[in-house]
């Protein structure tokens, strides 16, 4: 079994100055800029709100909530103008989720799996590390995709 990466959302969020960001990369795709924060912040953070109110303040029509309830923003349309960050009644989106990513960040593609131990090394280990375990969410820990563990107190 190949390790996996467990990050724990609820310490992420709350380091300030994060230069650090890990997604995958894909040269044909624009979800390729998306990082796996805002991956991991819709799907497990997010309340999923019926009317949700991000959508709706967003100048630019880049969120879309699909069936299955979680929203997805087009990296090619968003301003970054953070309607939707100060809206979201439940301070959801965290403040640079969506900023431009400036030559002084990292970033890690973690198809690779030498990039998804030297992004697990960037971080203290409490906070990122590897593991070899499946999905509990007993202990509120989810599945992103085969490579990501999240750790998050989900709203349901
Ligand atoms: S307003 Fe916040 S909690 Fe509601 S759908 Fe949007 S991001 Fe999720
Ligand atoms: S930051 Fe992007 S997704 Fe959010 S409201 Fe502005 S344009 Fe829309």
């Amino acid at each position: 079994m190949s390790k996996k990466l467990l990050i724990d959302l609820l310490k992420l969020r709350n380091l300030e100055d994060l230069k650090i960001e890990g997604i995958f990369r894909d040269e044909k795709s624009t979800a390729a800029f998306k990082t796996i924060r805002e991956l991991a912040t819709f799907q497990f953070t997010c309340r999923k709100c019926e009317i949700a109110p991000c959508v709706n303040a967003c100048p630019a029509e880049a969120l879309e909530k699909g069936e299955d309830g979680i929203v997805k923003r087009a990296v090619n349309l968003c301003i970054r103008c953070k309607s939707c960050i100060v809206i979201c009644p439940f301070g959801t989106l965290m403040d640079n989720l969506f900023e431009v990513k400036t030559s002084d960040y990292r970033f890690f593609d973690l198809n690779d799996d030498s990039e998804l131990k030297k992004f697990a090394d960037a971080f203290p280990a409490d906070m990122v590390s590897l593991v070899d375990m499946e999905e509990k969410r007993e202990e509120n820990i989810y599945k992103l995709n085969d490579k990501i563990l999240i750790k998050e107190k989900t709203w349901s």
